[in-house]
């Protein structure tokens, strides 16, 4: 019964110690039709580039992924061939309610179709000022 009680102290701790350095913010993202803010990691960070921009942090003397902490934290243990997906598309947000676990295939999948979504403004931009208004007859 006490190790239990010490377990729960140690995993409350450790929530404790990443929320003392994220910031809550309203970032426009919408689940179930209200704006749900993200929880913006502040400290360390895997850097830039590919595989960077994730919340790091040390624990046990082990540097783990933040959102990775948080997500076994609420949901429990994840299997090595699952990915952790941002559903804000912030890597640096820690919010569970933003986490979900995926295939890597899934995961793939949504990193496509975000970046077409991305995309589509500049191109959406490009038609509008090249497009039939410019060839309209004065
Ligand atoms: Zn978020």
């Amino acid at each position: 019964m006490k190790s239990i009680q010490m377990k729960m102290d140690r995993k409350q701790s450790i929530i404790d110690k990443i929320f003392a350095r994220v910031e809550i913010k309203d970032l426009g993202f919408i689940l179930n039709g209200v704006i749900s803010p993200c929880h913006i990691w502040t400290g360390p960070t895997s850097g830039e580039g590919k595989g960077g921009g994730y919340g790091r942090m040390c624990l046990d003397g082990q540097t783990v992924a933040v959102h990775l902490v948080i997500y076994t934290h609420y949901n429990g243990y994840i299997p090595s061939k699952k990915h952790i997906d941002h559903l804000c598309n912030n890597r640096l947000c820690c919010n569970e309610l933003h986490l979900e676990m995926v295939t890597p295939k899934q995961n793939q999948k949504r990193r496509i179709t975000r970046t077409r979504e991305k995309n589509y403004v500049p191109i959406y931009n490009q038609l509008r000022c090249d497009g039939p208004i410019s060839d309209a007859p004065n």
